[in-house]
């Protein structure tokens, strides 16, 4: 393996500038640890090797020229496959969007592009970000490079483990309620999701519009700094995006927080938790005390409200912003001989058997041809939240269960705003346990939903959160720290980290690649 996969961006723009390196050669490098390794894994629905190459060989043109390049240029980066990408398949891991090219750059593919980073490929995902394990995807299983057997995370998880394998450097990926800092956890990475508001969402397939923010992922604080400096932003495009000036990330993200006060929450140690997470958990206490920060206890009392919140409100947007899947707007479109044929089929059996009432019952055409699409286009998670959704947003139910659930999304707020007056940094768990294995909760939604317990809160709260590596369990699986930051203090998020990642060597440990591959497991 070429020693090159293994730098950081930070350390591979250095090489860039000092003459020692051309982003020829890393593209091809990271294209040898793909073809070397992604049979195992399949963190990617797509590769882009031709384009890349020949990007990466103009950057070099117009690097020995002088020109002026972007803060990323010469860097591959992955892509979550919802971000919209003028002409190339977006395909939101669904059947529904197989053949879907958009005619349009989202805000953050531009932003990327006149970065002169590298965009190498398409990453898989749950189907439309809906999951926590990357196997709801329509095409392709995604494997957790430190064990084969099990779940990357998700629903990002085809961009936490691409960055883990050492595929790309970077990654994008979103979080609506865990996806970019679980999969990141349980991958051994960093991963952030920016404050609601930070990062445009114009051209993200949308799953939950209030709550989906577009992040980071890496290898190092750092790499995480760098990335979400080019992503973050206004953007008329987006009237949720808010206009604060984007600090230098890059530049601060080494300088220490020199009063930091760290909130640890009681009500984070409930029974579910892992014994080896919750140990870990507690030795980044201690060493940010050893840092010099103070740590007190605050209180997240309506916490224990939030998935259930969470899982009214994701799947009743999720149900309004699917509605367009009809088969006339955009993606799949059932046959329509086939589904002619059958209506006529119907329509003479009734006919031969006189009855006329049935038949006038039959529904049209149209009608069909929108359930068959639908059927046939969304996987069973997507039905289920689409059903979900439609439930909790019925007359006689939104006030029972929308309108409650947008109550508690507010108490919930309020806690945050309390604890953030006693402390600048909430510190906990990312998920309640490491990596469980593939086909493990498939079949146990409520199980699946659960393992979203520390996560969600960040996104119903509409604040920032980031995991960065603290640990691995006695199997060798790794453990996610989870920091939570106040709306808009994305800078103080990576600042933190950093303290922790300098005087940590987590995130340098690497999956066992070759091991795992010769074994053939
Ligand atoms: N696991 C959560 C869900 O299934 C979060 C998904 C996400 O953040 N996109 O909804």
């Amino acid at each position: 393996m070429s020693d090159l996969v293994e730098l950081t961006a930070t350390d591979l723009l250095e090489r860039f500038r000092t003459g020692q390196l051309r982003a020829v050669e890393l593209v091809e490098a990271c294209l040898e640890q793909i073809r070397r390794y992604d049979s195992h894994i399949g963190a990617f629905l797509q590769v882009d090797a031709e384009e890349a190459l020949a990007q990466a060989a103009q950057i070099d043109r117009r690097r020995q020229a002088g020109e002026p390049l972007g803060s990323l240029a010469g860097i591959p980066v992955a892509i979550k496959d919802n971000l919209c990408t003028q002409g190339v398949p977006t395909t939101c891991g669904s059947r529904m969007l197989a053949d879907f090219r958009p005619p349009y750059d989202a805000t953050v593919i531009q932003r990327l592009k006149s970065a002169d980073a590298i965009l190498l490929g398409r990453t898989n995902m749950d189907e439309f970000a809906m999951g926590g394990s990357t196997e709801t995807s329509a095409f392709q299983k995604t494997r957790n490079p430190w064990d084969l057997e099990r779940i990357p995370g998700g629903s990002s998880g085809g961009s936490a483990a691409c960055v883990a394998a050492r595929m790309t450097p970077l990654a994008v990926g979103t979080d609506t309620g865990g996806s970019i800092r679980q999969p990141a956890a349980l991958c051994g990475v960093v991963g952030l999701k920016p404050t609601y508001g930070r990062v445009s969402r114009y051209g993200l397939v949308a799953f939950a519009s209030s709550l989906d923010q577009i992040g980071p992922l890496a290898r190092s604080v750092e790499d995480a700094a760098l990335l979400l400096e080019v992503l973050a932003g206004h953007d008329p495009k987006d009237s949720t995006s808010v206009p604060t000036p984007v600090p230098p990330y890059s530049k601060t993200v080494g300088q220490k927080l020199p009063d930091l006060r760290i909130g640890i929450v009681p009500e984070h140690y409930t029974e579910g938790l892992d014994a080896e997470v919750a140990q870990a958990v507690q030795e980044a206490v201690k060493l940010y005390r050893s840092l010099g920060a103070t740590v007190r206890e605050v209180h997240l009392p309506h916490s224990k409200y939030a998935v259930a919140a969470y899982y009214i409100i994701a799947p009743s947007e999720a149900s309004s912003n699917l509605a367009r899947y009809d088969g006339v707007h955009f993606g799949y479109r059932t046959p329509e001989q086939a589904m002619r044929a059958q209506l006529e089929a119907e329509q003479a059996a009734l006919r031969r058997a006189g009855n006329q009432a049935a038949l006038e019952e039959l529904d049209s055409p149209l009608v069909r041809m929108f359930r068959q699409t639908r059927s046939e286009g969304f996987g069973p998670e997507v039905k289920r939240r689409i059903m979900l959704g439609t439930y909790a947003l019925s007359a006689g139910y939104y006030e029972a269960y929308y309108l409650k659930a947008l109550k508690v999304r507010r108490l919930i707020r309020q806690d945050f705003d309390q604890a953030f007056q006693q402390v600048d940094i909430i510190l906990g768990p990312v998920t309640p346990a490491p990596a469980f294995r593939l086909g493990e909760k498939i079949h146990d939604p409520l199980a699946m939903y659960l393992f979203d317990l520390y996560t969600v809160v960040t996104n119903l709260a509409g604040i920032c959160g980031i995991s960065i590596p603290c640990g691995f369990s006695r199997q060798g699986l790794p453990i996610g720290l989870h920091l939570q930051a106040p709306p808009f203090e994305e800078e103080r998020l990576l600042r933190a980290a950093a303290m922790f990642q300098q005087a940590t060597q987590w995130h340098r440990h690497r999956p066992p690649l070759e091991e795992l591959v010769v074994s053939g497991t």
